[in-house]
């Protein structure tokens, strides 16, 4: 008797059984039926399958692995020769070679033919997105650099044919070698300097013309991935800000001058090296025409974005179901918390956020889809990619740390999932554009464009059943008026992200527009009455 009584008091009690082995894309029924909305075959793109891989233990333990082991820069050998090579841990590696053998770096890029390199397949792709980022997130920028880098490529036609059979390759290959050596590569980016990251005119970095190449020199403030095997970068040459791609070998096969100071050392997002680098005298080759450095990259950073916005769901998606799974086990007051009205009230409005979250970005990626040949849909993308951005992305840390509450004690300690979760959520919002650049982007293209702003939020208004809305954001976004641009871009996005919902689940588009879009203003989840629809909306977070 007294020996059972130790052995309980001694056993922890009261414990969530572990996340455990999970389908990320069968468990998701918000997902599923965005994806159902967006037109993918989800049989023939195995999303079931990406599901399972993503979702695995094992993938998730190397996740934690490959955040925990940071990546080490090795600056020179023993003998003091420069190497600059970044070491990473084989977690990250694994996660590499699986996010590459999905495609998430180059399938948008498969049946792409010169002259024009069009891109197809941006919404299967973005449920691979969705899921990859669930298990870590680190790794997902060397993927969406190189995924996004052939839109700035195309500028050069001939660089893009040589460059695009490896991008296309689905091997990892983290060997430090020249890039015509490898069946697949990776590439990143180097815009970001000093003096300025949003201001990429104010780059000071040199380009100097040495026959057909180019040397730069000059210091990068960011440069994340920087084993990639070639970055795209801006400079300064004699004709204005241009775009060039550095490899990291010269074609003698010896190693380019870039030389790397140090990696930053960050709040988060550590599995991926992110570094302050020299370029002296650096091998580059043009991409497009000297001075047209920013136009090069802008459907470049368009990609970006929307991975941001698709990824930054995924991470909220993460948290809620961390989050549900807990309050469905967790005992307290003789209830568990998922009956508790309350818990209910907050995991209600938690998932209503993430619906519209996915609705949206899944809506977004079909607009990149169809740009080429439906004007209204390059419309649609060129106007809610800042403001799915601005919201999607900003969301995210409120979300966490909301998701990590429910969690108690728990969602506070390190070895559970939700510190690493809290601390990546800063990030999307702030790389490829923060939030005031979003919401003045917003503020630039309905400037540029008022007829078709007018009509996009008439459509937006009439699918969302909140035309008067819809008419206050185009008088907003008419103004011109900066003060009033965050205001604009995010009513913008909830109207784009009910208008989504509509497609998708009614009941959740009308609880998203009375929550995010009357009047009823809240500041905190679970602190508006949600009216009944919380019980379909927990019910449809984690299949029994
Ligand atoms: C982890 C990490 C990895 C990164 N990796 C890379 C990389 O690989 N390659 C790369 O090139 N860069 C990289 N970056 C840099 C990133 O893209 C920049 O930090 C970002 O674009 C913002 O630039 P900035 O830091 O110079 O801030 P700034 O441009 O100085 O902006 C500071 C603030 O001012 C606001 N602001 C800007 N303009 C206006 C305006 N007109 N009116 C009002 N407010 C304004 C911005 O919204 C922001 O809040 C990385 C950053 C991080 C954190």
């Amino acid at each position: 008797m007294d020996s059972d009584w130790a052995v309980d008091a001694l056993t922890p009690l009261n414990q969530p059984p572990p996340f455990g082995d999970r389908n990320l894309f069968r468990e998701d029924l918000a997902l599923r039926e965005a994806v159902a909305g967006a037109r993918v075959d989800a049989t023939a793109e195995r999303l079931e399958a990406a599901g399972a891989a993503y979702g695995a233990t094992q993938t998730m333990e190397q996740g934690r692995q490959a955040n925990e082991f940071a990546p080490r820069l090795r600056q020179v050998d023993p003998r003091g020769f420069r190497i600059d090579e970044v070491e990473f841990h084989p977690a990250y590696n694994a996660l590499m070679a699986r996010g590459m053998q999905a495609g998430l770096h180059a399938s948008i890029w498969q049946e792409a033919k010169p002259p024009h390199f069009e891109s197809r397949g941006h919404c299967a792709r973005a449920a691979r997105l969705f899921m990859a980022t669930q298990a870590e997130s680190g790794h997902i920028c060397p993927l969406t650099m190189t995924s996004a880098s052939v839109a700035a490529l195309r500028s050069e036609p001939s660089l893009a044919e040589a460059w695009l059979p490896k991008i296309l390759g689905r091997e990892y290959d983290p060997a430090s070698k020249p890039w015509w050596e490898k069946s697949a590569v990776t590439i990143g980016m180097g815009m970001t300097e000093p003096q300025g990251g949003s201001d990429v005119r104010s780059n000071v970095s040199q380009a100097k013309p040495v026959g057909e190449r180019y040397e730069i020199t000059g210091l990068k403030w960011f440069l994340s991935a920087p084993m990639c095997d070639a970055f795209l970068v801006l400079a300064q040459a004699p004709g204005g800000l241009t775009t060039f791609l550095m490899p990291r070998f010269r074609p003698d096969g010896t190693k380019n001058a870039i030389q790397f100071r140090r990696l930053k050392d960050k709040l988060g997002n550590r599995s991926n090296a992110s570094s302050e680098v020299e370029f002296r005298s650096a091998y580059a080759q043009r991409v497009g025409e000297e001075g047209r450095g920013v136009r090069a990259i802008i459907e470049m950073v368009q990609l970006t974005r929307l991975d941001c916005v698709v990824a930054s769901a995924g991470q909220m998606r993460f948290a809620l179901a961390q989050a549900a799974h807990h309050a469905r086990h967790r005992i307290v007051f003789q209830r568990r918390l998922i009956d508790q009205p309350l818990m209910r009230a907050v995991l209600g409005d938690l998932a209503l956020e993430v619906e519209g979250a996915t609705a949206l970005a899944f809506r977004l990626a079909r607009a990149f889809e169809r740009a080429n040949a439906d004007p209204l849909e390059a419309a649609y993308a060129r106007m809610i990619t800042p403001a799915a951005k601005f919201l999607v992305c900003k969301a995210v840390p409120q979300f966490v740390y909301e998701a990590m509450e429910c969690l108690g004690g728990n969602g506070y300690v390190e070895e559970w999932p939700m510190a690493r979760a809290y601390r990546e959520a800063p990030l999307n919002a702030i790389w490829e554009g923060p939030g005031n650049v979003m919401a003045l982007d917003v503020l630039r293209a309905a400037a540029k464009a008022p007829e078709e702003t007018r009509d996009l939020l008439a459509r937006l208004g009439e699918q969302a059943s909140g035309a008067a809305t819809a008419a206050d954001i185009v008088r907003d976004l008419h103004s011109g008026s900066e003060p009033l641009a965050r205001r604009s871009c995010e009513r913008l996005a909830r109207l784009a992200a009910a208008a989504a919902l509509a497609e998708t689940f009614e009941p959740a588009a009308r609880a998203y527009r009375e929550t995010r879009l009357g009047a009823a203003a809240r500041a905190q989840y679970g602190a508006c009455d949600l009216s009944g629809v919380e019980r379909s909306l927990i019910g449809r977070i984690l299949p029994e």
